[in-house]
């Protein structure tokens, strides 16, 4: 057995990939990271179960990246992906990856662009091709797009990718890469059809699996927020607000983050510090020993320099970034509630890593409970009675004869009352820190099933403004549809389901009933669909015939239906509350 990987200097990548890895800021490899370099690295076919945020875009981004022959412009590898969200992603994790190689192209495909523009940039010639099956499939069958010069083929998510009814899809592209060429198949889950496609196309394959802890965590309160990547600075803000916290240690993932994160906070008035493997064993130290002695309340960490940290005081974990597997998860959480105390342990989850939430509760097998923000005004009455509180408090332990001398003065030379001196006063005392909180996070609204316009117009489009899709939000009733292809089509549930989710964006979840006849089709879609994405569905093609759907109540698009007005269907807002304010123990600079 060769020794475990810790640090990317342990695999056999250039130095401009990691010099480029330690810019980023990571810190380590992700398990999945030095389980997958490797064995890619040495020409392994690799069948890996993995999910989004294990780390697995740069798993295989890395050695692809590392065997390119720039001077070769033709693609060298193919990322199939489920839907065109996820091909765009990955292209531009690829960029990333590869700051540091000039003349490096990628290219996302992908239904609902324009093929001129594709057609433009293949020809240019790209080194590496990210799309989904249905358009990489049309670029095949036009010979727009030469698989000849193949070395690697990726599947990301490949259950997914059976879920939308594309494995058949999937299947052909493999039947058309060159035979020497290597894959790697990604997927959360192994159900018998991927299982056999790996069989037909994988050669020798080597499987990669992440384990799952299952260690007890039971004296931990675990809870999750979901909040979205731009919103997570005020969320933490908030949360730091009303918690009852001791010490807390805040987990990030990269070592740049961690010394961002303490900035920032810093900046907003809460003294904290960094804690990651760039710093010297004598400053690491010496964060711990503050943390330790009462000197410092908030620190932000790594998975790596976190290891086997043992401080009793540590009453709050915040997971700010999600940690990759669930064995991270769990040792985390295990740096609260240490000696017998209680612990709170929060986690916070953006849309798309609501399945590693899913993977960390069944892992540990105990349910994450879900907290809501608390509310601008829960935050203001929290700072409101603390500052009650602390006036009590200093009447109660302070020798204030001096100042009632001054107020007293005040009162008499400038006639002004008792009151109006305590007013100002106490807008003084609050100047720095004002007790009305604000701050940028949206007051929360339903999410529209159908994901904003912009995404969903062809690119040469995107330039235009979008159109104002707020008034589809709050709307969730459906519409039959029927479409015209059937079962003498070849039409399935799941191919459905894919040409609609992937051509029109409208995640699958909102799509409901679908029944199949000899000739046609009818599915329930979100009502209130923009005209631009009716029309361009009209023209989405499943096993090559256009869907052409309409209205099945035989109403126009548009037109509405002469029934019963609806109930009323405001807007919901945040209707988070905090439990009674209680004193909060972090120290905060205060006014
Ligand atoms: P993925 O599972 O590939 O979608 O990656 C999830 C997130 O983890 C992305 O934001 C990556 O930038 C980040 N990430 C991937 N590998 C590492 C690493 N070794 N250290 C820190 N962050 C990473």
């Amino acid at each position: 057995m060769s020794d475990p990987i810790e640090y990317f200097e342990q695999l056999a990548l250039s130095d401009s990939l990691l010099e480029t890895l330690k810019q980023i800021g990571y810190e380590a490899p992700s398990p999945i990271q030095a389980a997958t370099i490797p064995l890619l690295l040495q020409g392994h076919d690799v069948l890996g179960q993995a999910q989004t945020g294990t780390g697995k875009t740069a798993a295989f981004a890395l050695p692809v990246l590392e065997q390119l022959d720039l001077a070769e412009r033709r693609p060298q590898a193919l990322v199939l992906t489920p839907t065109r969200e996820l091909a765009i992603q990955v292209a531009e994790a690829f960029q990333g990856y590869a700051r540091h190689l000039p003349g490096f192209h990628v290219l996302p495909i992908y239904g609902g662009q324009s093929m001129s523009i594709q057609l433009r940039h293949l020809k240019r010639g790209v080194h590496v091709v990210v799309g989904t099956p249905g358009r990489v499939m049309d670029h095949l069958r036009r010979e727009t797009l030469s698989l000849a010069g193949l070395r690697t083929v990726v599947l990301d998510e490949a259950d997914e990718m059976l879920r939308m009814g594309f494995i058949d899809d999937v299947d052909w592209i493999l039947g058309q890469t060159p035979p020497e060429r290597q894959i790697a198949l990604f997927s959360a889950t192994m159900p018998e059809p991927i299982r056999q496609v790996a069989h037909r196309h994988l050669r020798d394959p080597r499987e990669v699996k992440i384990r799952a802890s299952t260690a007890t965590v039971e004296t931990v309160r675990q809870r999750y927020c979901q909040v979205g990547p731009q919103h997570k600075l005020d969320a933490l803000t908030r949360v730091l607000e009303v918690e009852d916290a001791d010490a807390v240690l805040i987990f990030v993932r990269t070592k740049v983050a961690a010394t961002e994160l303490a900035e920032r906070l810093e900046a907003r008035g809460y003294p904290s510090a960094a804690l990651h493997g760039d710093m010297t064993q004598v400053l690491r130290e010496k964060t711990i020993e503050q943390l330790k002695n009462n000197t410092l309340d908030i620190v932000v960490a790594t998975d790596v320099a976190a290891r086997g940290l043992d401080v009793q005081r540590i009453s709050h974990v915040i997971n700010y970034d999600i940690p990759y597997d669930t064995e991270a998860y769990v040792h985390r959480i295990g740096r609260t509630a240490r000696a017998g105390r209680a612990g709170d342990a929060i986690l916070f989850v953006a849309p798309r890593e609501l399945r590693m939430l899913r993977a960390i509760e069944k892992a540990t097998r105990q349910p994450i409970e879900r907290m809501q923000l608390p509310t601008q005004e829960a935050i203001t009455g929290h700072r409101l009675a603390q500052f009650k509180q602390q006036v009590s408090e200093i009447l109660n332990s302070q020798d204030l004869g001096f100042f009632q001398q001054l107020v007293a003065e005040i009162e008499r030379e400038q006639e002004i009352s008792p009151q109006d001196i305590a007013a100002a006063v106490t807008w003084l005392a609050q100047r720095d820190r004002p007790f009305q909180f604000e701050d940028d996070i949206p007051i929360e609204v339903e999410k529209s099933p159908l994901r904003p316009e912009r995404e969903l117009r062809p690119a040469s489009r995107r330039e235009r403004p979008p159109k104002d899709t707020g008034k589809y939000a709050a709307d969730f009733d459906k519409v039959r549809y029927r479409l015209e292809v059937g079962h003498q089509h070849g039409a399935t549930p799941q191919n459905i389901v894919g040409a609609i989710a992937n051509e029109a964006g409208i995640e699958s979840r909102y799509i409901g009933r679908i029944e199949i006849h000899e000739d046609y089709s009818t599915v329930d879609l979100p009502d209130g669909m923009p005209k631009d994405i009716f029309q361009h569905l009209k023209k989405v093609r499943v096993r090559q015939y256009p869907l052409n759907l309409s209205r099945l109540d035989g109403l126009e698009f548009g037109q509405q239906q002469p029934t019963p007005k609806r109930a009323a269907s405001g807007r919901k807002t945040a209707k988070a509350e905090v439990d009674a304010p209680s004193t909060r123990k972090i120290r905060k600079r205060s006014p």
